[in-house]
């Protein structure tokens, strides 16, 4: 039972046991044990083989409760969210992009505003623009979820057999898309994910120059079945994560938190005016990696126009 002599005893045992509490919050935050990621070596490379599994039972059933026409073969085996994060004079700003379930977005219209406030469009303003560069900087970008069967992880070979959710980049959903959309006549169609005439995803990762994750040697394996055995099939079927725990409606971002969040980062004021008298609420603000926690992604000049677009 709580009571204040047992506060009075604490001693360096009890700040430990809260340290590590609060670490491991942490660490349940930003690494989910749901998903897998690769780990770049000392050269900045990593890599693996993955193979895409079909959407799982929990999301067929989200998408049909939805949508009660859908047919189970028509749900993709990937889902999809924007996300704006970014840092401004050393603070972060992480949310999902509203825009994602076609709502409006703070940061979205606060670019458009602020380009807008320039007289010119985007594409005419020169890259040294510090409009431009802030633009670029808030955009959303666009983030894929997928399960997949780790085939083989030469950097955790403990992870091999078993099934993740994998967040991926647009230039990893064009290779799956080439697949499923051949650009020739004479290229059949695969659907990387089939169970039994799918392919396993070779991830070559490495760092440029310039100091960016490129995607572009990644490649697919020829046609091939997870196996044999319908038991182990229906098991890894079975031990698939709901994607949409990541994406869908759990995750849908409070208006008024994102306005607050986006006036501690970018000053207050800043952002939307219906914000501006309220008092600044710490304490509410939701947390924002560290820099170093910061995702990988790829440039998407893409995405930052599309998001002018809404
Ligand atoms: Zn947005």
């Amino acid at each position: 039972m709580a009571n204040f002599k047992s506060i009075l005893k604490r001693k360096k045992t009890n700040t430990d046991a809260l340290k590590k509490r609060i670490e491991s919050q942490k660490k349940s935050k930003y690494d989910d044990d749901r998903k897998w990621s690769y780990e770049l070596d000392k050269k900045g490379m990593a890599s693996a083989v993955l193979r895409f599994l079909p959407a799982s039972s929990k999301d067929i059933d989200y998408e049909i409760a939805k949508d009660e026409n859908l047919d189970q073969d028509e749900i993709p085996f990937w889902t999809s969210k924007f996300e704006h994060q970014f840092k401004h004079n050393g603070k972060w700003f992480n949310s999902v992009c509203p825009t994602t379930f076609g709502d409006d977005c703070p940061v979205c219209t606060y670019n458009s505003d602020a380009i807008a406030g320039t007289g010119l469009e985007f594409t005419d303003l020169p890259d040294s623009s510090p409009v431009k560069q802030g633009v670029r900087n808030r955009a959303r970008k666009l983030k894929y979820f997928a399960n997949v069967l780790v085939v083989k992880d030469p950097k955790n070979p403990h992870n091999e057999g078993k099934v993740f959710v994998l967040e991926y980049p647009k230039t990893i959903q064009g290779y799956i898309e080439a697949k499923l959309f051949p650009e020739y006549d004479d290229d059949e169609s695969i659907d990387v994910s089939d169970l039994f005439t799918g392919c396993n995803f070779k991830l070559k990762v490495y760092k440029n120059k310039a100091n960016e994750v490129k995607y572009d040697r990644c490649e697919w394996d020829s046609p091939s079945s997870i196996s044999e055995d319908e038991k182990e099939l229906e098991k890894i079927w079975n031990s698939e994560f709901c994607l949409n725990d990541f994406t869908g409606d759990a995750v849908k971002p409070d208006q008024a938190e994102m306005e607050k969040q986006l006036n501690r980062v970018l000053g207050q004021g800043k952002a939307d005016k219906a914000v501006k008298s309220e008092p600044k609420d710490q304490e509410n603000v939701p947390d924002a990696p560290e820099a170093e926690n910061a995702p990988e992604g790829d440039s998407d000049d893409d995405d930052f126009m599309n998001s002018l677009l809404e």
